[in-house]
């Protein structure tokens, strides 16, 4: 058996159903780490975690709306109760709308702020304590070059995905005496049903405007949070790793 880079790590993806999640769910599961999914939808979290487990030491999943306090303390203890206590959480669930900032409905900004910002304190501030504890711990955040770069008729998301990258960058700061790292990983545009999601024509321009000429693959995002994750990661704190085709170079 070769030794993976997470053996006798327990990892927890949010929105690991789909897309990025659910492949940086498979890769940590073919490194070791027993995957804990945490979803909207209960029976396809179990039924993904079913899946992930295919490749893995043990995997569960569970049913929460990250931006909902009580469900996300309950998923996050039924995973723990199956997997142990959470030595790496990947916030990654994530949603995208687009509106104008002229007319936008306050229910599609306030959406947007509570899943991407409310959802990643929630949870985080949720495995911290076992990680003091442990005196190790690894949080990663999925936020998005459009955090540095704006978009049209992304106002609200860029601003959620800003708040992610400033909320990581002060929790660095105060879980790093307790060898716990804190990154933001900023990804271009990536071929998942969230971007497929999006008007056809912004689709088509935003292709023409990478260099690389196409969209990225999920597989191409997954190991830049294995690295932040792994035991080489060590010296990423407050970090923000872009990788997005050129679309932004920074
Ligand atoms: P996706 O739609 O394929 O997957 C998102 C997952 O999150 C889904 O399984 C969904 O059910 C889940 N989810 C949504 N809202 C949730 C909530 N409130 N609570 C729990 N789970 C929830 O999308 P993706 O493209 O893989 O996006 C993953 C992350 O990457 C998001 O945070 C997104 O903003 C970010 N991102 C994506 C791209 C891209 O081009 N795809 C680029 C930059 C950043």
């Amino acid at each position: 058996m070769t030794m993976g880079k997470l053996d006798g790590r327990t990892a927890l993806v949010t929105g690991g159903c789909s897309g990025i999640g659910r492949a940086i769910a498979d890769l940590f599961a073919r490194e070791g780490a027993r995957v804990g999914i945490v979803d909207l939808d209960a029976a396809r979290a179990e039924a993904t975690a079913r899946e992930v487990e295919a490749h893995g030491p043990a995997a569960a999943g569970a049913g929460a709306d990250v931006s909902d306090e009580p469900a996300v303390q309950a998923a996050i203890a039924r995973i723990v109760e199956r997997l142990g206590p959470i030595d790496i959480l990947v916030n990654n669930a994530g949603i995208d709308t687009t509106h104008e900032v002229d007319g936008m409905p306050t229910d599609m900004w306030d959406r947007m702020v509570d899943v991407h910002m409310k959802g990643t304190f929630l949870c985080t501030r949720e495995v911290l304590p076992a990680m003091k504890a442990k005196g190790w711990g690894r949080i990663i955040n999925i936020s998005s070059q459009l955090a540095h770069k704006g978009g049209r008729t992304m106002a609200h998301y860029c601003a959620a995905k800003a708040g992610i990258m400033g909320f990581t960058k002060s929790l660095a700061y105060e879980v790093a005496p307790f060898g716990i790292t804190a990154n933001t990983i900023n990804p271009g545009p990536v071929d998942t049903p969230l971007l497929q999601a999006l008007p056809k024509e912004w689709l088509a321009m935003k292709k023409g405007e990478l260099p690389i000429g196409r969209f990225g693959r999920v597989e191409e995002i997954a190991p830049a949070a294995l690295l932040l994750a792994s035991e080489e990661g060590s010296f990423f704190v407050g970090a923000s790793l872009n990788m997005n085709g050129g679309d932004y170079m920074i």
